[in-house]
């Protein structure tokens, strides 16, 4: 297996994130503006034109270009806004595995009927310190990850374990202290990530996905917030077999506040 721990680039990162934006939303607000001004030239050309004309073709066409990039202008938007968001809002002391058991369905959906979803949820797991809100970000920024890498078909497996960590070499970059962890891990047989992919997948703005479809900001939300909290994000990847992504965070001695949702069952299932 092929494996590399993803070096801290959060600075980096929010380094990059003002010209990253200022980037995207230039070559989209550069369509809205070259596609208006394409309508306002066939408009006045001779007059507003008769319905089923070549031009009249044309035009809605044009629109067409201009409602699409304004979708992915508001897409990035949203993304952004979550990724910028650096402050973790609504810290409660939480069960991972009540998170993961109370979104199981949603993302039975987000998956769609191809991908299998399995389920492995260690039992008497420490509780964390965590906004349950980023805690669901990262499962379903995760699973979409995972669906976008399996086009036709695979299982998808969230786990979750508790890991012990003795600590980092000297001057490792990215070092957790040594303490009790809580790893979340999603793990996906899909096309998996050659390493020129993997080296900057958690870099805002990072995508190898069609225009519109990806944004570059899911692994770096994902990051952001594990960093936050004292956690770090790992992910190994196998290009042709599949890729795993670990997050880690760390465990808290105080019980869960009980969280909204379904019963949790006495230990995980699969499925
Ligand atoms: P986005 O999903 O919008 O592209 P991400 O930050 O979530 O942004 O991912 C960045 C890139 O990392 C993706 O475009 C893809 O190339 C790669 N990647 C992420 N997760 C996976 C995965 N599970 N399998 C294969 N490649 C992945």
């Amino acid at each position: 297996l092929h494996a590399a721990l993803q070096r801290s680039r959060r600075l980096e990162s929010l380094g990059q994130l003002s010209g990253g934006i200022a980037h995207d939303f230039n070559n989209l607000l550069a369509v809205i503006l070259n596609y208006s001004a394409f309508v306002a030239e066939d408009i006045s050309a001779d007059g507003v034109p008769a319905a089923g004309t070549d031009r009249a073709a044309r035009i809605v066409a044009d629109l067409a270009e201009i409602r699409d990039a304004a979708v992915r202008a508001g897409r990035l938007t949203r993304q952004l806004l979550t990724f910028a968001r650096q402050d973790p809002a609504d810290t409660t002391v939480l069960d991972v595995g009540d998170v993961v058991r109370g979104l199981q369905e949603l993302l039975r959906r987000t998956l769609g009927e191809h991908v299998l979803l399995a389920v492995d949820l260690a039992a008497a797991l420490p509780t964390v310190e965590a906004d349950h809100g980023q805690i669901e970000q990262i499962l379903v920024n995760l699973a979409v990850n995972a669906r976008d890498a399996m086009p036709d078909g695979g299982t998808v497996t969230i786990t979750t374990r508790l890991v012990q960590h003795d600590g980092d070499p000297p001057g490792a970059a990215d070092a957790l202290e040594p303490g009790a962890y809580v790893a979340i891990i999603v793990a996906d047989t899909g096309q998996g990530m050659p390493d020129e992919v993997l080296e900057r997948a958690l870099e805002p703005f990072f995508t190898t996905k069609p225009k519109g479809q990806g944004t570059g900001l899911g692994l770096a939300t994902v990051y952001g917030i594990a960093s936050r909290s004292g956690g770090r994000v790992a992910i190994d990847s196998t290009p042709g077999h599949g890729t795993r992504v670990t997050v880690l965070l760390p465990a808290s001695a105080e019980a869960a506040t009980p969280v909204p949702g379904p019963v949790p069952e006495s230990a995980g299932g699969v499925g």
